[in-house]
């Protein structure tokens, strides 16, 4: 039980925040006076620096004095590199959930968040209870960066959060692999359709400049006779289609907001927060209103959609007891697992049996389309359930060939 994540950082953490809310040092970022915590939701390709990337953050804000409130959305990481208030794997094991529903990792990833977004109001409920204690909530998310963007818990989350507070997306990008003008602008094409999907404040954040400075990225959104020198100085073959593309792209690069960080070396930072603060009015300014009519109607309408979708969630987990309120002060702390799959000793060097099969690509196509999803999801969990189940009966009569 304890490898998959003590209590030990959230406790420390907590202890060490008394009086951090101050805010009057003069070392924390510059930020404008507000009740709020800004939840920054770090997305980007796997292996971009994302998790690199929380940690270093969380590492300079506390150097400010100005401690984060964290949050691990990955539950398929090893190890959490920075304290985390919460963390995704107390609460589901991924695991678990692999073995109990015969998933693949990609599907037990997707399937875990699922789970874990029923849980979302409780996570909800934490932060509100710190929010005077931090300025800045920072939320990592899982490796593949399309379970969380193009997954109806993902969106149920960035929803739930962007209606209680300001949210920035951040999205992190691997500079040194994206020196070739056709992979920069696939990467800035897949930027731009986050930023349609997520809605929100939109920070591009070209990591790992401490292997290549990012001034040919910004040169190439600048000056686009400069990009279309580089693409055709390219040998394979540029259509029409490409440039044609590079001139869309031209007009979201006129409002996006570009920094260059190194998540290793820590550098960029002043700037990023400097850009965060510009994106938080950005949302008072043009978003709040409309999460606050969201907001509302989760109020009145218990959230419609959304409440379906998840009640549906709720009653198709059948074994899973997720309706237990955690009775510590903190999910962290409620310790691993009122949603871990009761089945099964909860032992993380347990081997993973291998599924021959190819889950994944079934709840892959599921979680493209949210109005679906919820019916989908539940089938699946179902379909999957009787599967395990027989298989496991026949697993335990002794070669029963
Ligand atoms: P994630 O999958 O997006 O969470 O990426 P990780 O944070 O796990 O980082 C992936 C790899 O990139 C790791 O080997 C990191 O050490 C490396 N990395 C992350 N940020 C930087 C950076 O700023 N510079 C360099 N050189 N490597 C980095
Ligand atoms: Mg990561």
């Amino acid at each position: 039980m304890a490898d998959v994540c003590g209590p030990g950082p959230e406790e420390t953490l907590a202890g060490d925040q008394g009086g951090s809310a101050a805010g009057g040092d003069g070392e924390a970022p510059a930020a404008a006076a507000r009740d709020l915590p800004v939840c920054l939701i770090v997305l980007g390709m796997a292996g971009s620096g994302k998790t690199t990337f929380v940690q270093r953050l969380t590492a300079y804000l506390h150097s400010r004095k100005a401690p984060p409130y964290v949050i691990n959305l990955d539950p398929a990481v090893h190890e959490v590199p920075f304290p985390a208030n919460i963390d995704i794997r107390d609460t589901v094991n991924y695991k678990e959930v692999m073995k109990q529903y015969g998933l693949g990792p990609n599907g037990g990833i997707v399937t875990s968040l699922n789970l874990f977004a029923t849980r979302f109001d409780q996570v909800m409920q934490f932060i509100e209870k710190k929010q005077h204690d931090h300025r800045y909530v920072l939320i990592d998310t899982p490796g593949q960066i399309e379970v969380f963007t193009w997954s109806a818990s993902g969106t149920i989350i960035t929803e739930t959060l962007a209606s209680s507070f300001p949210c920035v997306v951040i999205y992190v990008m691997d500079t040194s692999r994206s020196v070739s003008p056709v992979t920069f602008m696939s990467n800035m094409l897949y930027a731009c359709s986050i930023l349609y999907k997520t809605k929100l404040p939109f920070i591009v954040a070209m990591n790992k400049t401490d292997i290549i400075d990012h001034s040919f990225a910004v040169e190439w959104m600048q000056d686009f006779e400069v990009f279309q020198d580089a693409l055709n100085q390219e040998t394979s073959y540029v259509s029409n289609l490409t440039r044609s593309m590079s001139l869309v792209l031209d007009e979201f690069y006129t409002n996006l907001r570009v920094v260059g960080v190194s998540a290793v070396a820590g550098t960029g930072l002043d700037e990023l927060f400097v850009q965060v603060e510009d994106a938080a009015k950005e949302y008072d300014r043009d978003y709040r209103p409309e999460y606050e009519r969201l907001r509302k109607q989760l109020a009145d309408a218990q959230s419609l959609k959304q409440q379906q979708q998840l009640e549906r969630l709720r009653k198709d987990l059948g074994a899973v007891n997720i309706t237990k309120t955690p009775a510590t002060e903190d999910l962290h702390i409620a310790g691993p697992s009122d949603l871990i799959m009761t089945r099964g000793s909860r032992d993380d060097d347990e081997e993973e049996e291998e599924d021959e099969d190819s889950d994944t690509d079934d709840i892959d196509h599921n979680v493209t389309e949210e109005s679906k999803e919820g019916d989908a999801f539940g089938n699946f969990l179902k379909d999957r359930k009787e599967v395990i189940q027989v298989r496991n009966r026949k697993d335990a009569i002794p070669d029963g060939h």
